[in-house]
Order: C-alpha cells, then sequence, then structure tokens
C-alpha cells in the first residue's frame, strides 16, 4: 500500500521520553509501516547528531534510517554555501552547517570545545573570523552563558541573520521539565531587540524539509502525531495535514487554550492512534 498517508510523528514525548519508549510506541510504529504508512520522525531536537537519534531509535527496536527529520537541519536548509555562522548549540546544528556547505567560524561556548578546532577549519577555509559573521545560530547547548550571550547578541547587532533551529521554550524529561532552545533564544532577541528566523516545528522551513525528504508537495491526507498542540498542533496546520495529539508527553496544559488543541484528535498514546489508523 504505498499510497497510505504519510505519519510525521514527533520523538519526545510520544515515542520515547529521554530514549526511554513509551509504552506501547514501538510495536506501534512497526504496525503503521506494516500497514504501508511512511513515519517520518520529525523532531525539534538540536542537539544530536541524525545518526544518533537513528542510533537510539535502532536501540529501542525502530529502524529509522534516512527516517529522522530534526530542527537543525531545517535551520541548515536556511544557510547559504560558503555563509560565516557564529553557533550557539550543539553537535547536531554544526552537522547542518556542514552539510549545508556553511562555515563554522566560531562558536559562542567555545571554551567548553577548546579553540583548535575552529582554528584549524578557518585556516583550511582561509576564512578570517574577525571578518565577522553572516549568520548567527542558536540551538539547546547547556553549556550557554553571559559571555557567549555576548558573543551572539553583538554578532547579530553587527549584522548577522539570526536564526534558531527551534523555539521551544522547554523540553521534557523523565524528572519533569527543563529549559530549551527557545529560553536561550529568548535571552538572544532580548539582548539585540532581533526576532530570529525559526526553523523547526511549528514553523515553515520544517515543513519545507519534510515535504522535500517526502517528496511530496500536498500533505492533506497525512498524519502530524505530537504532544505539544503549540509546537505538533500548529506544524500541521503549517503542513497542511490532520493533528493526533498523544498525552504521554507534556500534558497540554501548557496551552490548552491554543486553537489547534480544539481542532485535535486526542489519543492516549501512539498505539491508540496507530490502532485507529491500522483498524485492528
Ligand atoms: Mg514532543
Amino acid at each position: 500500500m504505498p499510497s497510505a498517508a504519510p505519519i510525521l510523528c514527533d520523538l519526545d514525548g510520544v515515542v520515547w521520553l529521554m530514549h526511554q519508549p513509551i509504552a506501547g510506541s514501538v510495536n506501534a510504529i512497526e504496525s503503521l509501516r506494516q500497514a504501508g504508512h511512511r513515519v517520518l520522525f520529525v523532531t525539534n531536537n538540536s542537539f544530536s547528531i541524525v545518526a544518533d537519534q537513528e542510533n537510539a531509535l535502532s536501540k529501542i527496536g525502530i529502524d529509522a534510517h534516512n527516517d529522522v527529520v530534526t530542527s537543525s537541519q531545517a535551520a541548515g536548509s536556511l544557510l547559504r554555501k560558503g555563509e560565516r555562522v557564529l553557533l550557539g548549540g550543539g553537535p547536531g546544528a554544526v552537522e547542518a552547517i556542514e552539510n549545508a556547505g556553511a562555515i563554522l567560524s566560531g562558536r559562542s561556548d567555545e571554551h567548553a570545545h577548546g579553540d583548535s578546532a575552529i582554528h584549524k577549519m578557518n585556516s583550511e577555509t582561509n576564512q578570517e573570523t574577525d571578518q565577522g559573521f553572516d549568520v548567527v545560530m542558536v540551538g539547546y547547548h547547556a553549556t550557554f552563558d553571559y559571555r557567549g550571550l555576548t558573543m551572539l547578541s553583538n554578532a547579530v547587532r553587527d549584522g548577522a541573520r539570526l536564526i534558531a533551529t527551534n523555539d521551544d521554550a522547554t523540553y521534557p524529561t523523565p524528572h519533569g521539565l527543563i529549559p530549551g532552545g527557545g529560553s536561550i533564544l529568548a535571552a538572544v532577541s532580548a539582548a539585540c531587540g532581533v526576532e530570529a528566523i525559526i526553523a523547526g516545528k511549528p514553523h515553515k522551513p520544517m515543513a519545507d524539509l519534510v515535504r522535500k525528504v517526502l517528496g511530496v508537495d500536498d500533505l492533506s491526507n497525512a498524519w502530524m502525531v505530537g504532544d505539544r498542540p503549540s509546537t505538533d498542533g500548529l506544524f500541521a496546520q503549517t503542513v497542511g495535514c490532520k493533528f493526533a495529539q498523544v498525552l504521554t508527553g507534556i500534558s497540554s496544559v501548557d496551552d490548552s487554550s491554543n486553537v489547534a488543541n480544539r481542532q485535535a484528535d486526542v489519543f492516549a498514546d501512539l498505539a491508540s492512534f496507530a490502532k485507529m489508523i491500522v483498524g485492528s
């Protein structure tokens, strides 16, 4: 059944919490695939490189090779070849910058990485960091600090485009919420007075990336399955597909007044959604 509707599936709070599988989710993915549905994992996690996300899924029994798209990849799609990027973000963003043919010219948390890798890269490409930056990219990184905030906001004030992987204020863990990349972005935006171009769900760059990966323009028969109406629900609107909200991640309390919430089909978990789709 190659024409079965594509399923766009969030990871955190739907398939797993911090790589711990949510009950029934692995079998649910398997049953959707057996029924002919392409399942594409669409995550705002910008920190991990794609292979790490695929490997983590493989460890819980889900083969996800070429089936993961991240907010870092969506941010990378906004870069042009040769652009000099100052990054406040993690390995996933580094990978996206390199894949875009852009240049990682500086890191706002370089004290946490050592300067040598950056200097090596600059000498290879004959780029001088003191010529400034074309782009400031911001994503989740636990090494964020005041010095980094100063670097990032100054570079934007000096004319660099501000691109964010995503704007999620929080990130779910088994022990509760922690600040997400959106909280870091809020600090940078406040410090430089510039609104970022945001790549991840629910924004358009991620929707464009999903269409490109699936090779499908019209996704009106597709489903977006997610735990967050404010990102996954609005993303379904951006893509033009249906939204299935599951209750296994961040509860809808944080955005219960959201318009998207009232338009959702609500399921207890991914397993219940798959049961409805597969019809067993
Ligand atoms: Mg989620």
